[in-house]
């Protein structure tokens, strides 16, 4: 067997509507909500309807946006994220998210690389995104608070409750997918990813790629109990609801928070800032059931003992954790099943180019015997394993002859489904690079798939590095790094660690040798630190001679890996 099915019964997923109007206008039912657990102020999904339609037309009327141009939003998890998002796609415009913890030259990357036209932001974003607009040519009338004040900056709220006053305002009609169209030709989201090779691109993913994940995700979904209105909770806690710890901007917040919570009629439970008894109480107060959660989360869980006064609740309460974005070491995950021995464990594995799943655990599979594995394709979605190419051949060709590999045959995993990307905005090379002839997505990651279908997940040769779930590009970084006058050479790799997964680590050749023992290193370390976000640091430098090249001149980063295992 040398392609893999899904082994979940095909679903028929709708192709003429785009993700606003399936899930706002044909949803029959939309009583759920997204809630802040801190202020627990709540947006009903009748309120994220109306305050979309109002928005959606003054982005059109006032801000001249039009179908295909892009609003990006730079904002931490706030109720208000997902308003700025349905308007948007209500004008039949694309939404784009980025790290609100970005420096100026990161921003304007991204709003570069994502054509962005309106800016949503929050005042503590907002002289970075100003800065950024600027270089980019973007004027500050076009940029918008989605909460609090700032002199000069229109709030979006104020804008919204204006219109709501005002009778004259008239309510434009929902964007509609062209005559001949279908969802599947709309980009509806631009998501970073740096892909198998060099800087962040803009990920295109259509409106039928987030409506399949969504299908698919529910055909996994066991539900929760509802839990009947009471003082604490006035509406009742819906069979859906899911805490949202993760960023918005990631894809799999995009999916799993913003957009599948309204398709499920769900409560998205958006914690504002990340701390770990914040995190704890809400999944007590809320009873959430399942959670989706990053490996250094799960092991914060396992080792720190802030958790132990929560314990005895977080047992009765949790049934199942639930971990993606990164590999998770076997260690955290037999730790978990001791701490919470009567708990279920599942797996999602995909990539922003997939939005999000390629593979999950079904129900039959929320057990930690399965844990290791990423498990099983998800519904209409087919894969291949391919042999991997020479460490020196150029992924870009994809020349060497593709030889498909047979159960637990390690080889790059290779994806075909609805929810994969149509591929990067204004990069026909990359995109061309990420898919072969027959459609299939190189994920860039190395692994199998068992007998069983359950796909297992060992290594990655696509260049990115994960650190704490989050995306790096060492391009990124070497770019940087050969930006500063002592660096003759270059290359930057991740290195395994513990809580984060990978760190960055530097291979530096010196313009002058004799300065290694000069506090060149620190010096580097600090560079590069001031000039990116936390995340992206590099942790190490080494002074090597040469980095190690293919005679095409490519960076042979797999021997710097094994020079990193000692081999
Ligand atoms: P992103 O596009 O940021 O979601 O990153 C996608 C990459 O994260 C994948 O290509 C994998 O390398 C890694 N990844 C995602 N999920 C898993 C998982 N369950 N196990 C191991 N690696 C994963």
């Amino acid at each position: 067997m040398t392609i893999w099915k899904s082994e979940h019964p095909n679903l028929n997923i709708p192709i003429h509507c785009t993700t606003y109007q399936h899930f706002f206008e044909e949803t029959p039912n939309l009583d759920g909500a997204y809630e802040n657990v801190t202020t627990r102020e709540r947006l009903s999904f009748i309120d994220v309807k109306r305050k979309a339609e109002i928005l959606s037309t003054i982005l059109v009327e006032r801000y001249g946006l039009q179908p295909g141009q892009t609003v990006s939003l730079f904002s931490g998890n706030t109720i208000w994220y997902p308003v700025g998002i349905w308007a948007t796609l209500r004008a039949g415009g694309r939404v784009n998210g980025a790290s609100p913890s970005y420096n100026v030259a990161e921003t304007e990357h991204a709003l570069r690389t994502a054509a962005t036209k309106v800016l949503l932001t929050l005042p503590g974003s907002l002289d970075v995104a100003r800065e950024a607009a600027i270089r980019v040519g973007i004027p500050e009338s076009n940029i918008l608070l989605l909460e609090g004040e700032a002199k000069g900056i229109a709030s979006m709220q104020k804008l919204i409750d204006q219109a709501e006053c005002d009778t004259s305002f008239h309510i434009m009609p929902t964007w509609q997918i062209p005559a001949g169209k279908s969802n599947k030709d709309v980009c509806g989201y631009l998501n970073f990813s740096s892909g198998t090779t060099g800087l962040p691109k803009a990920v295109m993913l259509s409106h039928g790629n987030i409506i399949a994940q969504c299908y698919q995700l529910r055909q996994l979904q066991v539900l929760s109990k509802p839990v009947l209105p009471s003082p604490e909770h006035p509406h009742g806690l819906p069979a859906y609801r899911i805490l949202a710890i993760m960023p918005l901007f990631h894809i799999t917040g995009l999916v799993r928070f913003v957009s599948y919570p309204v398709f499920m009629s769900g409560l998205s439970a958006m914690l504002p800032t990340f701390t770990l008894p914040t995190m704890l109480e809400a999944i007590i107060r809320y009873r959430m059931e399942e959670l989706i959660l990053v490996p250094p989360i799960l092991i914060r869980l396992v080792q720190d003992s802030t958790v132990d006064p929560y314990l005895s609740d977080l047992r009765r309460t949790v049934k199942r954790w639930s971990s993606g974005s990164a590999p998770i070491a076997p260690e955290v995950i037999k730790a978990l099943q001791r701490k919470f021995p009567d708990t279920g464990f599942r797996q999602g594995y995909g990539a922003t180019e997939s939005t999000a799943c390629i593979s999950a655990h079904p129900p039959s599979h929320f057990d930690y015997k399965y844990a290791h594995t990423g498990g099983k394709l998800v519904a209409n979605t087919i894969a291949k394993v391919v042999a991997l190419a020479p460490p020196d051949a150029d992924p870009a060709t994809h020349t060497t002859k593709e030889v498909l590999l047979g159960p637990r045959e390690v080889g790059e995993i290779c994806a075909k489904g609805p929810q994969i990307c149509m591929g990067y905005l204004g990069n026909e090379a990359a995109t061309k690079e990420a898919f072969d002839k027959e459609g299939f997505l190189h994920t860039g990651d190395v692994g199998y798939i068992d007998e069983e279908g359950l796909i297992v997940i060992s290594d990655r040769i696509k260049e990115m590095i994960k650190v704490r779930g989050q995306q790096v590009a060492p391009a990124e970084l070497e770019d940087l790094l050969l930006g500063h006058e002592l660096v003759e050479d270059c290359a930057v790799i991740g290195v395994k660690d513990t809580y984060s997964g990978e760190l960055p680590k530097g291979f530096v050749v010196l313009k002058n040798r004799g300065l290694e023992g000069v506090g060149a290193g620190r010096k580097l370390l600090e560079y590069i630190q001031s000039r990116v976000v936390g995340y992206k640091r590099i942790r190490e430098i080494e002074f090597v001679d040469a980095v190690p090249k293919s005679p095409t001149g490519k960076l042979l980063r797999r021997i710097l890996k094994g020079w990193e295992r000692g081999e």
